[in-house]
């Protein structure tokens, strides 16, 4: 069987605005299942990719990977997802599949020679680059697809697939519940999700943004506490507070200031991928022996369970549906924090 040819918006060079394009998906192998992307999601991470913040990569990019849509086409071998069915796809679309973290379900994580194969600007198991969600349709392998529950609507949902099981997985890795504070570090894409999921899971949230412009929303949204982080008296009001901070700022930021927030045995989980490393003082993390961790996403069966929990609690982004040619418009907006707050791209415009 040969290739199909499907519409794309892609980024042609760093720094370039993304274009009208078209590229090649890969004639659906025994186990691939062909989806008909309905929305894409806009994660900043896309912003960082094509602009190559984090290194040089294989252009054109094809963004995307928060992606929804409905199965098109199967394999002969595909046994988990039926056409019609209505499927995502998140960050990865493959792995080794053996070593110990693949076998964990922590596919993210994968250390084995393939590696976790981003859904785009990665090169798959075929030695071929990846493209991503800006797409008509993709082609992925069963066991990277995920189910959307029949109570999430596809276009608010899609965001769930990175911004969602991110914020979802270090919630539930450091056991977010009841009598926990948990702070949201940027009311963005993926800290409005977190805000949501946090409330959902028990704990008492707190919004710590620039400022108190999005305040009315964060406490709609599930958050019992708004503060501006441009204001110095935050810092000394919360200082030894939270039991866990999630940080999803796209920019470098004073991290000892946000550890001075953390309660003893508190940890800060470093989410947000600025460019420039940070600046740590060894003291930040002395006093009241606190920890700082970072987490990737999530893996495929977490993932699922993100999704599901998602759809039992009623939590979806808080969406602006876009048409394809305002994606370029569209990260300005994200640029300058004007996003409320996930950007998703109807793929019928493509
Ligand atoms: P976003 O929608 O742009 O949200 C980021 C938020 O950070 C903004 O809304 C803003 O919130 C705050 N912010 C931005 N610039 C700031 C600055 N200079 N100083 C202080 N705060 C600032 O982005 P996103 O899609 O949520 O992604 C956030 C970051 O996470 C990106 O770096 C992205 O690459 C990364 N990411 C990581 C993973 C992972 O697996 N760990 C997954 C997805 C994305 P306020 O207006 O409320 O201050
Ligand atoms: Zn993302
Ligand atoms: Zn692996």
């Amino acid at each position: 069987m040969k290739h199909t040819t499907v519409a794309a918006y892609a980024a042609p060079a760093p720094g370039a605005p993304l274009e009208k394009t078209t590229i090649a998906r890969r004639a659906p192998g025994a186990h691939d299942v062909v989806i008909d992307i309905h929305y894409a999601g806009i994660c900043h991470s896309d912003i960082h990719m094509v602009r190559g913040h984090w290194g040089e990569k294989r252009y054109p990019i094809v963004p995307g990977h928060e992606i929804a849509g409905v199965v098109a086409e199967v394999g002969p071998g595909v046994t988990r997802h039926a056409v019609g069915d209505r499927v995502g796809v998140g960050c990865l679309v493959d792995s080794c599949r053996e070593c110990e973290n693949c076998r964990a379900g922590l596919e993210q994580y994968c250390t084995g020679e393939l590696g976790m194969v981003g859904t785009y600007a990665a090169t798959g198991r075929d030695g071929q680059p990846t493209q991503g969600g800006y797409s008509r349709r993709i082609v992925v392998d069963e066991n990277y697809v995920l189910s959307i529950p029949d109570a999430l609507p596809l276009d608010a949902a899609a965001p769930l697939l990175c911004a969602g099981i991110t914020l979802y997985s270090p919630l539930a890795h450091w056991k977010a519940g009841p009598g926990q504070k948990v702070a949201v570090v940027g009311l963005g894409g993926l800290g409005h999700l977190g805000v949501k999921i946090a409330h959902a899971m028990g704990a008492e949230v707190t919004v710590l943004s620039q400022s108190l412009r999005k305040r009315a929303d964060g406490l709609r949204l599930g958050a019992d506490h708004y503060h501006a982080t441009a204001d110095p008296a935050t810092f000394r009001e919360l200082a030894g507070r939270f039991d866990l901070i999630l940080n999803t700022v796209s920019a470098d930021l004073d991290l000892d200031a946000y550890l001075g927030l953390l309660r003893t045995d508190g940890t800060l989980v470093q989410l947000g991928l600025p460019e420039t490393p940070y600046a740590l003082s060894a003291f930040a993390l002395l006093r009241g022996r606190r920890s700082l961790a970072g987490s990737a996403m999530g893996g495929i069966p977490e993932t699922q369970e993100m999704l599901d929990f998602c759809a039992r609690h009623g939590i979806t982004a808080e969406i602006e549906l876009i048409p394809a040619d305002y994606v370029n418009e569209a990260y300005e907006r994200v640029l300058a924090s004007d996003v409320r707050y996930r950007f998703v791209i109807d793929a019928a415009t493509i």
